[in-house]
């Protein structure tokens, strides 16, 4: 395209592009629509391939690559894959509280094998009560012996039935109710635990989300992922990494409506001249191009902030925030000017649409997003 509008470039880009090619992930994603199912041949065959995981350390079997040059490969993915498989690839990220807290045994257990996409491990933060505001989580571990017996309830969890295990939060009751909540990892066969699916979701059909009930579970202690009280803080540091990542891959996901939407407005004619000859067409579309591309360089500041160590909470929540913003409004205008093919399932970009739109949702609402971004700029403590 040329600048001002070139695409990140990498290493791992031909990588990506010969794993898009040869497992057909174009397609592939558009079938996950049609009929949700977890896509284990694809996550099997991404793993073999050393493309699930790009930030995990190389000692737990990951890439080791740079934040930066992961969110790089997951823009790609994004582009070539919709958002299905660069979330599939970052899928070890979402449970970096294993990596980092498990006992080696759980890490080897269900970590390693989730890096060469054999095992799926879900999060569980969300409740019926408790959604934007994590904190106030009403799930209890109640320590038994050397077990705890789970009680309680977490809702709009994806992989809801096709998990092996998931990271759980709840409370381990003490004196200070700002230092219970705690993270652990919880096999979703054992005795006590049910799942149902929710009714059906706008997009992302298939991440198969939906409602897991705890009556009595007993969890041995060896499950338990770092300190006690000491979960909601793991699971802040985890999240601002994902922030920055999320939104390199609504980016990706978007950028390629909008090239498929330049070619095409440039080729189509109507009133007896290109669709792009129409200033009303043109400078949307233009506009678009910049946005994305300005969304893509603040979005690579906050993955470089992170690479060195920098804070980067803020950058990072108005990465996800200014990115799910820009890439809505470039694939509202591919459906557009695409015209009636542009509504229906004959082209991709409604379902990229639906499925970016639950990035104003999932891993934190835009709302609160801006309210990192708020709290960091009046220098307000986390609350
Ligand atoms: C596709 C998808 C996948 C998901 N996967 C998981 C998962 O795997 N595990 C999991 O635990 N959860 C998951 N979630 C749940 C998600 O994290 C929550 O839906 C989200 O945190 C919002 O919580 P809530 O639904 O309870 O909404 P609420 O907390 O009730 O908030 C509703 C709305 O109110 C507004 N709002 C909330 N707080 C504020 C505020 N402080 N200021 C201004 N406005 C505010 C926002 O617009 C928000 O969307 C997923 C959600 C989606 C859409």
């Amino acid at each position: 395209m040329g600048e001002p509008f070139d695409l990140p470039s990498d290493p791992i880009v031909d990588e990506i592009r010969a794993a898009a090619g040869r497992f057909e992930l174009g397609q592939r994603y558009r079938d996950l629509d049609r009929e949700p199912a977890f896509p284990w041949r694809e996550f099997r065959a991404l793993g073999e391939a050393g493309l699930v995981g790009l930030h995990t350390p190389t000692a737990l079997g990951g890439r080791g690559l740079s934040v930066e040059r992961t969110g790089i490969g997951l823009f790609h993915l994004g582009y070539l894959g919709g958002t299905a498989f660069a979330k599939l690839s970052l899928q070890p990220e979402f449970s970096s509280v294993l990596a980092e807290h498990g006992a080696a045994p759980l890490v080897d257990e269900w970590f390693r094998p989730m890096v060469r996409g054999e095992r799926l491990v879900g999060n569980q933060i969300t409740e019926p009560g408790a959604g934007a505001d994590a904190q106030a989580m009403a799930m209890v571990a109640t320590p038994s012996g050397e077990s705890y017996l789970l009680n309680g309830e977490k809702s709009e969890a994806a992989f809801a039935l096709d998990a092996g295990a998931a990271i759980v939060y709840a409370r381990v009751p003490g004196p200070d109710p700002r230092r219970e909540i705690t993270a652990f990892l919880v096999p979703q066969d054992l005795p006590g635990i049910s799942r149902t699916l929710t009714a059906g979701d706008l997009g992302e059909r298939w991440m198969r989300r939906g409602t897991v009930r705890y009556e009595n579970v007993s969890l041995p202690a060896r499950y338990r992922l770092g300190a006690v009280g000491d979960g909601f803080r793991y699971v802040r540091s985890e999240l601002t990494r994902e922030h920055a990542l999320l939104a390199a891959i609504y980016l990706g996901v978007a950028r390629a409506a909008w090239d498929e939407t330049v070619a095409y407005v440039g080729e189509r004619k109507a009133f007896g001249r290109p669709l792009s000859a129409q200033e009303a067409v043109a400078f949307p579309l233009v506009a678009d191009g910049a946005e994305l591309q300005s969304a893509w360089l603040f979005t690579e500041r906050a993955l470089q902030r992170l690479d060195r160590g920098e804070e980067a909470d803020s950058g990072a929540a108005l990465a996800k925030w200014m990115a799910t913003e820009v890439a809505l409004r470039a694939i509202d205008h591919a459906i557009q000017f695409h015209g009636g093919r542009g509504y229906s399932k004959d082209l991709p970009h409604e379902q990229r649409w639906r499925d970016v739109r639950s990035g104003r949702i999932a891993h934190g609402p835009s709302e609160v997003m801006l309210h990192i971004a708020a709290r960091r700029l009046w220098h307000r403590t986390p609350g």
